[in-house]
């Protein structure tokens, strides 16, 4: 197991766990991971603040095990009130780095909010605490699920790094060519800060359709083919998914990406195997 160059910026992301026995399970996927010597592992914010206390404790957690927690924190239905005392309770353990977003309000939900988008979270962040954030913002190489089009998207997402983020972590996506169509989008249009590719590890098909036809990322034709042939094989699923990322991977950090954001969906078997495989 290698520990990367520490100028590269590699992440894992938890979900907060919901019951005792996933509590225990994401202590032994953070031990693991930790080994890695990760720059931060992140912990997502379920939509409207239904995670609060949990992504809470989850990010204290992971603070006082000695590797940097990034809390996600999405705005929609918060109010200004609502997230400043978030970011007080964040401040006072120790908390330097943010996931800014805006947030899926959950079906059904009005929005009774302060924020309409994550540029707005942005700016109350800095207006706030100053740079005591580091604050990573969302990115989406094939375009937000919601945009009317991908030049409008774009400004959007320029308007969000100009109101002060200092990084970007990408929705996953495998075709690495949107990736880098993104970044020297971004390049030409004067934002410098990195931009980290987002990675799902493939372990499961009929989530990963699921939640790639809800967020807007894009399954290659020949991947969706492959996958439905093996049915419930979970292992040839496993090998496939370690295949293609892996590969993805590589080639990312070949050509330029400053480090990687796993989505481990608390698991460590298949980010692990992943990592052992890339080349560095
Ligand atoms: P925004 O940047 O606000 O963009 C949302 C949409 O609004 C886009 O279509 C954009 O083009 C448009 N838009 C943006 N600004 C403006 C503006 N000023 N005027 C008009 N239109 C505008 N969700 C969760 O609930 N919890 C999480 O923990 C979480 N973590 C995530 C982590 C990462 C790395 C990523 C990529 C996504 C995550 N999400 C999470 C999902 C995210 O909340 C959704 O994708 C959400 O729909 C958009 O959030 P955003 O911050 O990108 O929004």
């Amino acid at each position: 197991m290698t520990n990367k160059n520490k100028a590269d910026l590699f992440s894992f992301e938890f979900y907060p766990p919901k019951t005792e026995q996933g509590v225990v399970n994401l202590q032994k996927v953070h031990r693991d991971l930790a080994r890695l010597n990760p720059d931060f592992f992140s912990v997502t914010f379920g939509a409207g603040g239904s995670t609060r206390d949990k992504t809470y404790d989850t990010v204290v957690n992971i603070q006082q095990s000695g590797v940097s927690a990034a809390p996600h924190l999405s705005c929609v239905a918060s109010t200004k009130e609502n997230i400043r005392e978030i970011l007080n309770n964040y401040r006072e353990h120790g908390v330097s780095k943010i996931v800014a977003l805006r947030g899926d309000l959950p079906s059904g939900m009005m929005s009774a909010g302060e924020f309409r988008f994550a540029n707005e979270l942005v700016e109350f962040i800095r207006a706030e605490t100053g740079n005591h954030f580091q604050i990573h913002v969302a990115g989406y190489p094939e375009v937000h699920p919601q945009a009317d089009n991908a030049v409008e998207d774009f400004n959007n997402f320029k308007r969000k790094v100009d109101a002060g983020a200092d990084a970007v972590i990408t929705q996953y996506f495998y075709n690495a060519e949107a990736y880098f169509y993104f970044r020297d989008k971004c390049e030409k249009s004067g934002i410098d800060i990195p931009i980290v590719p987002g990675i799902m590890p493939i372990t499961n098909y009929a989530q990963l359709f699921r939640f790639s036809d809800m967020c807007g990322a894009d399954i290659p034709r020949w991947m969706r083919k492959t996958l439905e042939c093996f049915g419930d094989d979970k292992a040839s699923i496993m090998a496939f998914g370690e295949d293609v990322v892996t590969k993805l991977c590589q080639e990312l950090l070949d050509n330029g990406a400053p480090g990687l954001h796993f989505y481990t969906m608390n698991q460590s078997g298949p980010t692990l195997a992943v990592w052992d495989n890339l080349q560095f």
